[in-house]
């Protein structure tokens, strides 16, 4: 393997002392605690767990934790009144509603109820207006932390050619914008790209967030190519991403494992957004 692997769980960890430092000083400043608030609807245990490990991350790094967990029968209108309320309350610095919620409560519209300033998973369409024109805002956790593992490994953007493949609102968009800010050329590709092979063997950067196992092959990989995998598939092989590692690795002269890649660095960043979101409140 010709690789450097990027260990994401180290610089995660690193991310996460440093926001405990910062709060620490904020605190010591005479600021108020920053505080997220997590709102649950339902009982599905896969966001029961992704909500527990935000919640414990940041007690961890003295952020106050109010963590809402509401039936799965919860109606729209009560969430709604929840989110209004956290929107008004000075205590709470950053509001996340985690997704997919239940049926009856429209979660995408929810979202758009936060209130911009304590948007700290940066998916209300201003945070994404602010982020498209280049203007100061809170910006979504995963592309963000992929973009913490560039600059911690000094991945050079400047006029790079960068390839992301996947175009959701979550990673693939504003990913793309974070790379375009940072001067890199950049091309998203989707399901429609023709010849995606040949797209992503002229990256210089190539990032995957699609969501299928194994789909970036090996030899999509350009010699020397910085390769990272947002990808999290369940597979019955693991946990497993969107390139086939061994092959990629062969050529790319960095590489983000999975699991250790991009996954712990999503709440790093979050902790990081919310005492962003506190500093500006
Ligand atoms: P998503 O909303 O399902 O979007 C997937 C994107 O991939 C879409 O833009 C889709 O294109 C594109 N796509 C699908 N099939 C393709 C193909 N054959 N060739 C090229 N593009 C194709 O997924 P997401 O939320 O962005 O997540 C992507 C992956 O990242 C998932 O595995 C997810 O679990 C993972 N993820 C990880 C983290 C983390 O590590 N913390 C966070 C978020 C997501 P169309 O738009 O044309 O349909």
């Amino acid at each position: 393997m010709a690789a450097e692997i990027i260990d994401g769980k180290a610089i995660a960890q690193l991310v996460r002392s440093e926001v405990a430092a910062e709060v620490d000083e904020w605190l010591q400043d005479g600021n108020p605690r920053p505080g997220l608030a997590t709102v649950l609807v339902g009982d599905d245990p896969a966001s029961a767990v992704y909500v527990g490990g935000k919640q414990r991350a940041s007690a961890e790094v003295g952020i106050a934790g109010f963590d809402h967990r509401l039936a799965a029968d919860t109606p729209h209108d009560e969430v709604e009144r929840l989110l209004r309320e956290l929107n008004e309350d000075p205590a709470v610095s950053g509001i996340l509603l985690q997704l997919p919620t239940p049926p009856q409560v429209d979660g995408p519209a929810l979202t758009e109820l936060i209130d911009p300033r304590k948007d700290v998973d940066g998916l209300t369409p201003i945070s994404a207006g602010l982020l498209a024109k280049g203007r100061p805002g809170l910006r979504p956790c995963t592309p963000q932390g992929v973009m913490e593992l560039l600059r911690r490994h000094d991945v050079e953007l400047t006029g790079a050619e960068a390839i992301v493949v996947g175009r959701s609102d979550l990673v693939g968009k504003p990913l793309a914008a974070l790379l375009l800010a940072a001067n890199a050329t950049v091309t998203t590709c989707h399901s429609r790209t023709r010849d995606l092979a040949e797209v992503c063997r002229r990256a210089d950067v190539l990032v995957a967030a699609v969501g299928q196992p194994g789909l970036v092959k090996g030899d999509w990989v350009k010699e020397g190519a910085v390769v990272i995998d947002v990808g999290t598939n369940r597979t019955d092989a693991g946990l497993t991403g969107d390139v086939e590692f061994e092959a990629a690795a062969e050529r790319a002269r960095l590489i983000t494992p999975v699991p250790g890649g991009v996954g712990p660095m999503t709440i790093a960043m979050l902790l990081r957004n919310t005492l962003q979101a506190a500093r500006a409140a």
